[in-house]
């Protein structure tokens, strides 16, 4: 097998410290340095940024990107049990590696960084997409971070990236292209997990565009809740809950009060936050 470091192999790192896998945590460790590896080149050159880990378990992608020439990686874990691990490759990798006992749910990433970053994870699938939604809304854009390299369940890969029209179009498909270049890398089989879960995985990059169509975050965030939260139904009946006079208001911004959510576009979208702000 490829060899990246003189550290112990990972199922040795897991076997030394107990680490077996946490439903709970969403633990499905990545083993195959050859992936690990592939991940980690995917996020281009690191040299010069700093590395946001989210969750690095028993440490393979966080060995992977020091690997790669990382300057700099700060990985939040909210496992004790992995912090052992993490220290030896701490040691090894002398001053580029910082672990954070947390939850990354309730950590703002420019506290914990200095300059530019790149976030790159593994992510836990229970809170990949509310950690996702958080990056994507930030007040200032362009964001504190460069670029998104993050494995998710393919599912969720393909709400992300999708276009309107299609079945996996919602409300994470409108805010993730009005902000930024979506795109789905790779595939991953569960076979390549320990253990492995029972769905495909895929690796998604997330690039924020210079220039997104000006539109009032909030607002936006409100009408896409309601119109997917009733996707079948007309424009005018799901947003009727937030204005009464939706009809008229769903004119204005150009579009059809007959419509339906999966049907607009997202500068469509942009025109009924607008329209509904
Ligand atoms: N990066 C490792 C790999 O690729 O093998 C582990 C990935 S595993 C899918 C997800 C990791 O996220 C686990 O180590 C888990 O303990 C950690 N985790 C789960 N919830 C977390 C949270 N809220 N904040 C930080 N880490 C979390």
């Amino acid at each position: 097998m490829a060899q990246i470091d003189d550290l112990p192999p990972l199922r040795e790192v897991i076997r030394a410290h107990n680490l077996d896998a946490r439903k709970a945590l969403g633990q499905n460790f990545l083993l195959d340095l050859n992936l690990t590896s592939r991940i980690a080149r995917s996020a281009g050159d690191l040299s010069n940024v700093t590395v946001l880990e989210v969750g690095p378990g028993p440490g393979g992608l966080t060995r992977a990107l020091l690997a790669a020439g990382a300057r700099k990686v700060v990985a939040i874990e909210k496992d004790q049990r992995c912090l052992p691990a993490l220290e030896e490759i701490s040691s090894y990798y002398a001053g580029r590696l910082d672990v954070i006992e947390a939850d990354a749910l309730t950590i703002d990433p420019r506290e914990i960084t200095e300059g530019p970053i790149k976030i790159v994870a593994n992510l836990p699938y229970n809170v990949g997409t509310q950690l996702l939604l958080n990056w994507l809304t930030v007040e200032d854009w362009p964001p504190y971070w460069e670029s998104l390299t993050l494995m998710f369940q393919k599912e969720v890969g393909q709400r992300i990236v999708a276009d309107p029209k299609s079945k996996a179009y919602g409300r994470l498909g409108v805010l993730a292209n009005w902000r930024c270049y979506t795109d789905i890398l790779f595939d991953l089989s569960p076979k390549a997990f320990t253990p492995p879960p029972k769905v495909t995985s895929a690796v998604v990059q997330l690039y924020p565009r210079e220039a997104p169509l000006p539109c009032p975050l909030k607002a936006l965030e409100t009408v896409t809740a309601a119109a997917f939260g009733q996707r079948r139904k007309m424009l005018r009946a799901s947003l009727k809950a937030l204005q009464p006079d939706a009809g008229a208001r769903i004119e204005a911004a150009g579009l059809k009060p007959t419509a339906r959510a999966e049907e607009i576009d997202v500068a469509g979208f942009v025109a009924l936050a607008h329209a509904f702000s």
